[in-house]
């Protein structure tokens, strides 16, 4: 079964209840969700979530809670070694956060590794497995973090399979590290999707296929190779319908949460029409 929905927001009155409404008005089986603006790190109580609300809705419309994934917010930066505070602050943040992943009965937290600042790879590289390290030694629930490849933007981290198998096989519960797979970001970072099923084999030779928890469908503004990570809507961009409809329904990839991350058109969200497109035969 084809498990495809998109980023909704979450926000007052009805928070995750509305999270769940706005998934559900777009014909969408699974969602991503932030517990707050991601942007920053202000975040309301859960008590006001309507989680129960939201579960009873996603029981009548036969919506799967391991279908709702959460990303962390991406000012958070455990890859900064030059200033602790940040990678303190990033820790931190992270620790309450999967509490909260856990307290809503989600079990997927989708993280962008870092970035390394101006301290090279290496040291950036370390200082995420340092952090994840930290923020995983006291949690033990059964939340895992899902680290997402990245487009290779600027000094980020993650932007090849080999880098999050790096970071992966460092950390003391690995168990609990998985990978989320962005199309546009691993175009942006140079990957030939033309090629998807090679790509595939390399993540699982790399990484292992069973690693891989969530994707990302995203077409790209830019150029195989380009680092920019901009997102464009499906069909519009330079990765194409043909190649994003082949992912969404690769056998290999079947029952993986995937999320539409396109950008809203004329102030409207696009995701109901871009579903319905990908999911079709
Ligand atoms: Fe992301
Ligand atoms: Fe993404
Ligand atoms: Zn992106």
């Amino acid at each position: 079964m084809i498990v495809l929905g998109c980023h909704v927001s979450l926000k007052a009155p009805h928070y995750f209840l509305g999270s769940i409404q706005e998934a559900l008005s777009y014909q969408a089986n699974a969602c991503m969700i932030y517990t707050g603006p991601p942007s920053n790190s202000k975040r309301v109580s859960i008590d006001q979530f309507k989680i129960e609300q939201a579960k009873e809705l996603m029981k009548e419309n036969d919506f799967k809670i391991e279908n709702v994934i959460v990303h962390a917010p991406y000012i958070i930066n455990i890859g900064n070694s030059l200033n602790l505070d940040t990678f303190s602050f990033g820790c931190d943040f992270l620790k309450e956060e999967l509490k909260r992943v856990h307290e809503i009965g989600a079990s997927i937290l989708v993280l962008h590794p870092g970035s390394h600042v101006k301290a090279g790879k290496e040291a950036g590289l370390k200082q995420v497995i340092d952090g994840l390290n930290q923020v995983l030694e006291q949690d033990n629930s059964n939340v895992c973090i899902a680290l997402e490849t990245m487009a290779g933007k600027g000094s980020e981290i993650g932007s090849t399979f080999e880098e999050i198998a790096y970071i992966k096989n460092q950390i003391i519960k690995k168990e609990r590290i998985k990978v989320c797979l962005d199309t546009c970001h691993i175009h942006d970072a140079g990957y030939s999707l033309e090629n998807f099923d090679q790509v595939l084999n390399e993540f699982d030779e790399i990484i292992g296929l069973d690693n891989l928890a969530v994707i990302h469908i995203n077409d790209s503004k830019n150029e195989k190779g380009a680092h920019k990570d901009r997102h464009e809507n499906i069909g519009q961009g330079y990765i194409g319908f043909d190649i994003l409809h082949s992912i969404v329904h690769h056998p290999k990839l079947e029952g993986i949460p995937m999320i539409l991350e396109t950008p809203y058109i004329d102030g409207k969200p696009p995701y109901k029409e871009e579903i319905k497109k990908l999911t079709l035969e």
